[in-house]
């Protein structure tokens, strides 16, 4: 009996690490090398929930000579400790530094996991995150996502903040590999980083673009801002390439136009509701014909909605203050 046991206990071990991150809806996730040394495990393109356990941005690695440094690894201590296992599959280097590129916990909670097998470990982000989360945005995270994917155990007393201050235009050099951070004042939220991986030309969007799923706008946010940032990504030298907070990775266009399209359109019905006297909502039927290409998206109609009253808000607000 206790020989069985013993099997068990080591085929399902060895099952495991090589089936890695594993959601019993979603599939296997690995890291996938992009470019030379940066590589991207792609989460599930969903909202937080109870079969995705909370992990669905996507974690990225650069690996240095001598080590690692980590951008967003994840959305509690349970994710971070299983991303760290994927981590592992591609180096055993340690990990030198992490990167957080905004506020939503789906990204930095994992920093928890990182900082348990690194007590001195570095983590960056711009400063206006450090000091939303400390003050409070790390608390309505945390409340969220245990709600929805009861799956947050140990992340908080003392959540693992992000301990070093960025700011717009920033560089960084970590072990010889070279980051330059772009704040866009306010767009996905208004502690976004975007940044660019100089040596591999890499940019990680953050959230400000996203492929197959919507944002979250709240009043940290601006659609507006978030369309601005895009169209100059667009109008700048193209990026090797672009990897955003959630969806695959891949070239300039065709992983930021899809999103600038959609919220194009968004700001555009918006607009015609505000100039014709109407509510938000009743400019919806027309915008989902328009964006049928997206239905496929994940909440899709529901964001459709929310998205196009934020962006009336956002004209509203503009006019009061032209007036
Ligand atoms: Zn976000």
């Amino acid at each position: 009996m206790k020989r069985y046991l013993i099997v068990w206990t080591a085929l399902l071990f060895f099952a495991g690490s090589a089936f890695g991150l594993t959601l019993k809806k979603y599939g296997t996730f690995h890291f996938e090398k992009q470019l030379e040394n940066v590589y991207v495990m792609h989460g599930p393109v969903v909202a937080p929930d109870e079969a995705n356990e909370g992990f669905m941005n996507n974690p990225a690695i650069i690996e240095g000579e001598k080590g690692l440094i980590v951008i967003d690894p994840g959305g509690s201590y349970n994710v971070g400790k299983k991303v760290l296992q994927e981590i592992e599959k591609i180096s055993k280097k340690p990990i030198l530094a992490a990167i957080n590129t905004h506020k939503h916990g789906d990204h930095w909670f994992a920093n928890k996991a990182l900082l348990e097998k690194y007590p001195n470990l570095k983590i960056y982000a711009h400063e206006n995150m450090i000091r939303e989360v400390k003050g409070g945005e790390a608390q309505k995270w945390f409340n969220i996502l245990d709600r929805l994917t009861h799956n947050l155990k140990g992340t908080d007393q003392e959540f693992a903040y992000p301990n070093q201050a960025l700011k717009d235009g920033d560089k960084i050099e970590i072990d010889g590999e070279k980051f330059v951070v772009f704040h866009p004042v306010m767009a996905h939220t208004d502690t976004d980083l975007m940044i660019l991986h100089e040596n591999s030309q890499t940019l990680f969007l953050g959230d400000n673009v996203m492929k197959g799923r919507m944002g979250a706008f709240d009043a940290s946010s601006s659609i507006f801002g978030n369309i601005r940032t895009l169209e100059k990504l667009l109008n700048q030298k193209p990026y090797r390439l672009y990897v955003p907070g959630h969806g695959l990775s891949g070239s300039r266009d065709g992983t930021i136009t899809p999103y600038l399209h959609y919220l194009q359109s968004v700001a555009k019905w918006a607009q015609k509701a505000y100039d014709d006297d109407l509510e938000a909502y009743e400019v919806k039927p027309m915008a989902v014909k328009e964006l049928d290409a997206y239905k496929a998206w994940d909440g899709f109609s529901y964001a459709l909605g929310r998205h196009l009253m934020k962006a009336y808000e956002e004209i509203e607000m503009k006019d009061a203050e032209e007036e």
